[in-house]
């Protein structure tokens, strides 16, 4: 890129002003936003004032924010055990919107927002935008469901609020959705990153390189994926690719978003107040320590979140980002505990998998993971597709490529696993988040 382009899409953007607030403004704003939340959440919401209750702790105990810690979390089962409306801080005529998302098990866990978090929602999202370089000069395809599923949405309002042209294209439909690129002269998308490789493909059979078209940016979500992803997206279809991370019971996307420099997205910090805990010992780590992501939400009306566990693995950053945005950074989420896989005793994420994968020349961004159970042993095979040419070579390509891949995947895993390279097209693509893990073992 150009270094005039460059200075295009780092321009400040006036939508962005409430990204560089003095720090110590920040802090007495979130504390004043602190405060009204845990007092509207305990005069409101009987399950947060019997927890506080329990834990000894009133509104007026909020004194500074490192009282903070002195709130009880929230998880997700609470959200599963109150449904459907059991933690709204409102009556139900003043909410306008419900989203849900899918448990793996029963019942969905519903979110509620008011006129004014539709409001909040919609501007952390055009900020978000804002800080990939997006203006109102760009043409943007939205490949997130639209539904129950808070990605459509979400992306939906906070690129219109940008003054951006947002076509609503939905997920599904991968011919289309390359016609569209193509034809509409797109220059922005968001979808899951597996999904966005899938279009990728699909447009190359199509006789289509996206490298060629307009597009340069994307906003990528909703299930995590590894550094070795975004450099083979980059690479793939010649655009910068951005994270967008969030969650339903915290809003949806716009909870923290990547700016220019990619250091790890930006978290939202006047609405979203992020803490980072040794997940078995719920103590607060150190900045810069890996642990659980914790957030609190401070205006939410609907549905004030207090201390809300998201099972997100990641680390503050506390580095000053040379973007000049004041809010901090939080590591790029690659791995969920809720993903961790024991294998033999050993922990194991899918994204390490991924990330040694990836890094490995000849193989292709599809794969999976599946688990097994021989004579009570846990075995683990990881099937990943390999290019064309490195399977229609001779035989030796596919050896040495094959014990490359054993040696990464010891090296990062610690633990000896199963590798298959399969042809191009044998693993299954989604069109929303990927299904990296088959787990037979109980079969
Ligand atoms: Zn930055």
């Amino acid at each position: 890129m150009t270094a005039a382009a460059e200075k295009a899409v780092t321009r400040f953007h006036p939508v962005s002003a409430p990204d560089y607030l003095p720090v110590p403004q920040l802090r007495d704003l979130q504390l004043a936003r602190l405060q009204a939340t845990v007092q509207r959440a305990f005069t409101n919401v009987e399950l947060l004032r019997k927890r506080m209750q329990e834990h000894g702790v009133r509104p007026e105990d909020i004194r500074g924010l490192d009282d903070i810690v002195r709130l009880p979390f929230t998880v997700k089962a609470d959200l599963r055990d109150t449904y459907p409306y059991g933690l709204f801080a409102c009556p139900l005529s003043e909410i306008v919107r419900l989203h849900a998302s899918s448990g793996t098990t029963g019942k969905p866990i519903v979110v509620a927002y008011t006129r004014d978090d539709l409001d909040v929602w919609t501007s952390v999202m055009a900020r978000a935008l804002a800080s990939y370089g997006i203006t109102r000069s760009d043409i943007f395809q939205n490949a997130h469901g639209y539904g129950l599923f808070t990605g459509g949405l979400g992306f939906h309002y906070g690129v219109e609020a940008l003054g951006a042209t947002v076509i609503p294209v939905s997920g599904g439909n991968t011919d289309r959705q390359v016609m569209i690129m193509k034809d509409f002269k797109v220059t922005a998308i968001c979808a899951t990153p597996s999904y966005f490789i899938h279009m990728l493909e699909r447009a190359s059979e199509m006789g289509i390189d996206v490298r060629e078209l307009p597009l340069r940016a994307g906003g990528f979500g909703a299930e995590p994926w590894s550094e070795s992803m975004r450099q083979r997206i980059q690479a793939a279809a010649g655009i910068r690719a951005y994270d967008c991370y969030g969650l339903s019971e915290i809003t949806g996307p716009g909870v923290a978003a990547e700016c220019w420099f990619q250091g790890g997205p930006h978290v939202f910090e006047d609405h979203f107040y992020p803490e980072v805990i040794d997940p078995e010992s719920g103590q607060n780590v150190p900045d810069g320590v890996e642990g659980e992501l914790v957030v609190t939400t401070l205006s939410k009306q609907a549905m004030p979140m207090i201390r809300y566990r998201t099972r997100d693995i990641t680390a503050l950053v506390t580095e000053a980002c040379p973007c000049g945005r004041t809010l901090r950074r939080i590591r790029r989420i690659g791995r969920r505990s809720d993903d961790m896989l024991i294998i033999r005793g050993v922990n194991v994420f899918p994204s390490q998998v991924e990330s040694a994968l990836l890094a490995v020349e000849g193989t292709l961004p599809h794969y999976q993971i599946v688990l097994t159970r021989d004579k009570g042993l846990d075995q683990m095979e990881v099937q990943v597709e390999v290019t064309s040419e490195v399977f229609g070579d001779r035989v030796r390509a596919l050896v040495d490529l094959h014990e490359k891949l054993m040696g990464a995947m010891e090296q990062t895993l610690g633990l000896r696993v199963n590798v298959r390279l399969v042809e191009p097209h044998s693993i299954q693509r989604s069109e929303g988040k990927a299904k990296r893990v088959i787990d037979r073992r109980a079969e």
